[in-house]
């Protein structure tokens, strides 16, 4: 078994995580679930230009809990990790400087975390150890665990796994145990993950059957891999439009006046779905209701100073790959892309 200590240049970062990063804990997952998405959309392309030749098997990412265990697990059949590169993406880190801008940010774990590019040890945030537990698709490299007990020493050691792809097994801390009920996992899967492009399972269906609900052995998927806006308009339907409005606002009873496809890709790329919704009398405008995506992975739906104050009136969805994920609201509002965003959208619209 190999030991050491993870290569941080500057300082520490565990207490920074732990002790600065008060709100947004529950990022993690997202960034957990990004993690396996990209590396499941990886494998798929190694096997569509031939680089990889064994079955891809089911590739669908799951979350489990374990309430035992005090466990949240995260497993995916992407392309893996081998050693070395647990060793070059995890175990080093670049993280200097870090002390003005944590300071001016402790509040945002967005900001810290995209700034650093911490993604994976978001985790230690709800966690007391976290392991990895990896299989390359290079089908010669034997399988890694990786466990790190927020100190920066880690253990790295060649383990058995049978298939290709990586668990991420978070061992929960005390003030974390919230993240155990699944009814807040399925809260928060519902909110970053709804229209991820690889299905997320979650736990199983239940059905009604002799008056009390049980478990069937039917994945329950939590995410629809292709929503409206990922598709070309001469391909929907009026109601196909108004069903994703359903879709997006479970709560609402009224049908959107009138909707617009939105297809850009000059000067940035952007897609999304805007819908003009009906308001009714005693004047109860809704801000706020515009969701903003990057490659179907949620980032925001406050978009007040990020797409222009009047289109804050409608509902809907705007995604695009350009907008940085892990950002803090005044970093947003402040990025190129995203000032294009408020010049350039109005033009696209039709004009009413
Ligand atoms: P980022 O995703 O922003 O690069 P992370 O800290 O989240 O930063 O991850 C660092 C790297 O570790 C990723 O770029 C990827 O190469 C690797 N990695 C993380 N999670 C996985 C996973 N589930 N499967 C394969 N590789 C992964």
């Amino acid at each position: 078994m190999q030991k050491g200590k993870i290569n941080v240049t500057g300082e520490d970062i565990f207490p920074i995580i732990k002790k600065f990063l008060y709100s947004d804990h529950e990022i993690f997952l997202r960034e957990l679930i990004s993690n396996a998405v990209d590396a499941t959309q990886k494998i798929k392309i190694l096997s569509s230009k031939g680089e990889y030749e064994d079955e891809l098997g089911n590739l669908t990412v799951r979350v489990k809990i374990d309430k035992k265990a005090k466990t949240i697990t995260v497993s995916d059949a992407g392309i893996g990790m081998d050693k070395e590169e647990i060793d070059k993406y995890i175990n080093q880190i670049a993280f200097s400087g870090a002390t003005d801008f944590i300071e001016k940010h402790k509040d945002d774990a967005n900001a810290i975390i995209g700034h650093f590019g911490l993604g994976f040890y978001s985790s230690f945030m709800v966690s007391d150890s976290v392991e990895i537990i990896s299989k390359s698709y290079k089908t010669e490299k034997p399988a890694v665990r990786w466990e790190c007990d927020g100190s920066p020493d880690f253990t790295l050691e060649e383990v058995e796994k049978e298939n290709r792809g990586t668990d991420i097994i978070l061992h929960i801390d005390k003030d974390s145990e919230n993240f155990l009920e699944d009814s807040k996992i399925e809260e928060l899967l519902n909110k970053y993950c709804k229209f991820l492009p690889v299905e997320i399972a979650f736990g199983k269906e239940k059905e009604w059957k002799d008056n009390k609900s049980v478990e069937t052995d039917k994945d329950h998927i939590i995410n629809n891999t292709t929503p409206a806006w990922t598709k070309k308009p001469a391909d929907l339907t009026d109601d196909d439009y108004k069903n994703f409005y359903k879709e997006l606002y479970p709560g609402s009873f009224e049908e959107p006046l009138f909707y617009i496809h939105l297809n850009v890709d000059y000067p940035f790329n952007l897609t999304g779905i805007l819908y003009f919704p009906k308001f009714k009398n005693t004047i109860e405008i809704q801000k706020n209701k515009i969701q903003l995506f990057q490659r179907q992975v949620f980032v925001t739906d406050s978009v007040e100073g990020i797409v222009p104050e009047f289109l804050t009136l409608l509902h809907g969805v705007l995604d695009s790959p350009d907008i940085p994920l892990n950002v803090s609201r005044s970093y947003l509002q402040s990025d190129r892309n995203v000032k294009k965003y408020q010049a350039i959208l109005p033009k696209k619209l039709p004009t009413v």
